[in-house]
């Protein structure tokens, strides 16, 4: 009698070790690091292209090529979060081999997921890179004269010049005073 209630209890006993093997991540992890230093030893000395001579740009010019890059990884990273917010793995979001159709279908109903919030910034970020992609960039949607640079690196997506934006809030606060 006494035999057997021992045994269950070891076989039970068992079964709970078996479910807990918990620490076999930590090995893995210091791989990928001892990887990871590996990888940066070699130094990298990829010769630099200078086709400066060809291009003459404006420091304006250049300005809006940093914020268009800028524009680009405040896209990548708020595609990248959203994405992981809703567990789409990221290769949901575009495969290289699909055709264009069913990459903006993947696309559309990426976005429609988003939250307004997300899907207005990601909005305003293409349309950006779109005026800077076309040459309209940084000019005025109301008077069209030039809006200033520091105001446009502040703010990317701005299509008002200080003075139209400021006129706006008054006009809006007026209509709500009353
Ligand atoms: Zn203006």
């Amino acid at each position: 009698m006494a035999k057997k209630t021992e045994s269950k209890k070891t076989g039970k006993k068992k079964a709970a070790k078996k479910a807990a093997p918990k620490k076999s991540a930590s090995p893995k992890k210091a791989h990928s690091k001892k990887k990871a230093a590996a990888k940066k030893s070699p130094a990298k000395k990829t010769p630099v292209k200078k086709s400066a001579r060809k291009v003459s740009m404006s420091p304006r010019e250049k300005a809006i090529l940093a914020i268009m890059q800028g524009l680009t990884r405040q896209k990548e990273s708020l595609l990248k979060d959203a994405a992981e917010t809703l567990n789409t793995l990221p290769g949901e979001l575009n495969f290289p081999d699909m055709g264009d159709q069913a990459t903006a279908e993947t696309d559309r109903n990426f976005m429609l997921r988003l939250r307004d919030r997300e899907r207005g910034l990601l909005k305003k970020i293409d349309q950006a890179i779109d005026r800077i992609k076309s040459k309209t960039y940084g000019l005025c949607e109301a008077c069209g004269s030039e809006i200033g640079i520091k105001r446009l690196q502040a703010r990317p997506v701005t299509t008002l010049c200080v003075d139209c934006k400021m006129e706006q809030e008054e006009e809006e606060r007026i209509s709500r005073g009353r």
